[in-house]
């Protein structure tokens, strides 16, 4: 193993070294052994808890230069500077077998100068939500952190009502968030800016520095791999649910999952986060809340770079999260040429799913199954207004017909429509066993999530949409 502690050392005064504060029965439980081995750590930490044991030994390489980070962050659209990493730490850097270094970060590791009124600690419920999370999100092809390991405990901390305490390590390419841009803007530090823009220039984004003004070449990279993320997020009905600026990084990568969810029936603006009261946070507004987070890092970078520059920059955002999302939707439905005819039956496809209040994911998939060449399609008895559908249906076909080969068409739709989405209440059947001390519900749902494309999956347990479709609400920072 390659370790580094780069962002401790270069960034020192930004930083606070604390040990992990590690439960006396703290478990391993699961490990993505893919990923470790990508990232070639060490076999034996997987063995006999020797991981769980050696995090709790302030000598073992991981701990000997851990720290929290200080960031700020906008919050529900108010300025907070009092963040921090206030109950995860930041390991290190590994290099993986590509040669890029990677972080290891350890989330619930106990209090830190950033922790508030907190007990620094993250439940199970949230843990394995997050762990789930990322790698499905992964497979799906969507940038996002990823998870290495889950630890859980019999240690009880008090959220809504008591619960076991758990930690994970998950992995970035760094965890640098806007809020760190942010904070050393408005806090006035100068100095410790500057050395964060040569830290991320040089570690993250050296390209930019060939450009004739690497800020603002960093901003624009920054927009367009946000816009994109934002765009799959839209595409395949992904809601974040905190998307305050401490929680966007700046490699436009999903991160810090809190009361995310992949929606199942089609709810243009639904909610997942039951405090977020005005929505501010909902499916519909989230390229919209990319953007205006976007502009508050863009805040940070205005020593550098002029206002029209800046303005300029951030004018990208649309134009690339359209293109984005419109190929990928029309890919979705089996065309490869993003043109006002496909389009055309994109939102009317949606338009349909929203209307009727029908599942978001299996509908996509089924499609690839039906015949062009018929006139009545078997889907229509999946929907409440067929009248609706069959006009929807004979528009399509005749648009795949005209396309050319229709085999084709399905096979591109079943590469690019998942079977398997990490669906809110197949989790909580995960979390739920999980509570017990049985990992295995949560083995095989992460298996197939692994490979969620893949049509063996389809009418086994994970593919099913919820019997019944009230609508969750999650809770944050849990
Ligand atoms: P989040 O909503 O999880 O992104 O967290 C927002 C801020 O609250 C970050 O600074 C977190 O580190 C901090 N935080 C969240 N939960 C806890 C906790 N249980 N203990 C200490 N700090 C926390
Ligand atoms: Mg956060």
């Amino acid at each position: 193993m390659k370790l580094t502690h780069l962002y401790a050392t270069e960034l020192s005064d930004t930083v606070t070294q604390i040990q992990p504060d590690i439960p006396g029965d703290l478990q391993l439980q699961l490990v993505n052994h893919p990923h470790a081995h990508e990232l070639a750590l060490p076999d034996v930490w997987w063995q006999d808890n020797a991981l769980a044991q050696q995090l709790a030994d302030e000598e073992f390489a991981l701990c000997r230069q851990s720290v929290a980070q200080k960031y700020g962050g906008h919050q529900f659209g108010h300025w907070n500077p009092m963040l921090g990493d206030g109950r995860g730490l930041l390991l290190g850097e590994v290099e993986n077998r590509a040669s890029q270094r990677i972080d290891l970060h350890l989330k619930g590791a106990g209090q830190t100068p950033y922790s508030r009124q907190g007990d620094g600690r993250a439940v199970l419920r949230s843990t394995l939500r997050e762990y789930i999370g990322s790698e499905a999100l992964f497979h799906l092809g969507i940038p996002t952190s990823r998870s290495l390991c889950l630890f859980d405990s019999q240690e009880m901390v008090l959220r809504e009502t008591p619960e076991t305490a758990a930690m994970m390590i998950r992995t970035a390419p760094s965890h640098i968030r806007f809020g760190h841009f942010e904070y050393y803007y408005y806090s006035g530090d100068s100095a410790a800016l500057k050395r964060l823009f040569e830290h991320t220039f040089i570690h993250h984004f050296p390209d930019a520095l060939s450009h004739n003004n690497p800020h603002q070449a960093l901003l624009k990279a920054i927009v367009l791999r946000t816009a994109r993320m934002i765009a799959l997020w839209q595409a395949y009905g992904f809601v974040h649910g905190v998307m305050n600026t401490d929680n966007m990084s700046v490699h436009g990568i999903t991160f810090d999952f809190g009361p995310y969810a992949f929606m199942d029936n089609f709810v243009s603006n639904a909610v997942f986060n039951h405090t977020d009261h005005q929505g501010r946070y909902s499916f519909d507004r989230q390229p919209g809340v990319a953007l205006w987070n976007l502009n508050a890092l863009a805040q940070a970078f205005s020593q550098y770079c002029d206002t029209e520059a800046i303005k300029q920059t951030l004018m990208l955002f649309e134009p690339t999260f359209i293109s984005a999302y419109q190929q990928t939707m029309v890919n979705r439905l089996g065309f490869s040429n993003v043109d006002n005819r496909s389009l055309d039956l994109v939102n009317r496809f949606l338009t349909m799913l929203a209307n009727q209040q029908r599942d978001y994911h299996q509908l996509f998939r089924k499609l690839s199954m039906m015949d062009p060449s018929q006139a009545q399609c078997p889907l229509r008895d999946d929907f409440i207004d067929r009248t609706e559908f069959d006009m929807w249906w004979q528009d399509y076909r005749a648009h795949r017909q005209d396309e050319g080969n229709t085999d084709a068409q399905a096979a591109l739709m079943d590469s690019v429509n998942p079977v398997v989405v990490a669906r809110t209440h197949h989790l909580q059947r995960a979390i739920d066993a999980a509570g017990r001390g049985d990992y295995s519900v949560a083995n095989s749902f992460i298996e197939a999530l692994n490979t969620p494309f893949d049509d063996k999956w389809a009418g086994t347990e994970w593919a099913g949409a919820p019997v019944d479709d009230a609508q969750v609400s999650l809770s944050c920072s849990s």
